[in-house]
């Protein structure tokens, strides 16, 4: 069996620019990527955390700090409360949309 850690990097290309870590496997709907874990197809950007990291808190999102969703780089993600993820894409919405 191959290491979790060796078959999940390998779905990832390094983006030297952004050093974002780009998904190159399954994207859902919602442009993040899918990775299959004990059968279940689980946020391969949790996974990756969860993996290098560690226990994402209960209750937490994962914020992607660079904005793009199919990026799974632990350094890019931090781990904040529903509400405080909810409250962020919200603000940078409106920023958008100024
Ligand atoms: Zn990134």
């Amino acid at each position: 069996m191959i290491d979790l850690t060796v078959r999940f990097t390998n779905k990832v290309i390094v983006n030297l620019t952004s050093g974002c870590w780009e998904w190159t496997s399954t994207i859902d709907r919602g442009g993040y990527g899918r990775f299959k874990l004990l059968g279940k197809l689980r946020q391969a950007h949790r996974v990756g955390y969860e993996l290098l990291v560690g226990p994402i808190p209960a209750g937490c999102d994962l914020d992607h700090m660079c904005e793009n969703r199919r990026c799974v780089n632990p350094a890019h993600l931090e781990a904040v409360s529903h509400a405080e993820n909810c409250h962020r894409i919200y603000h940078r919405d409106v920023s958008l949309a100024a």
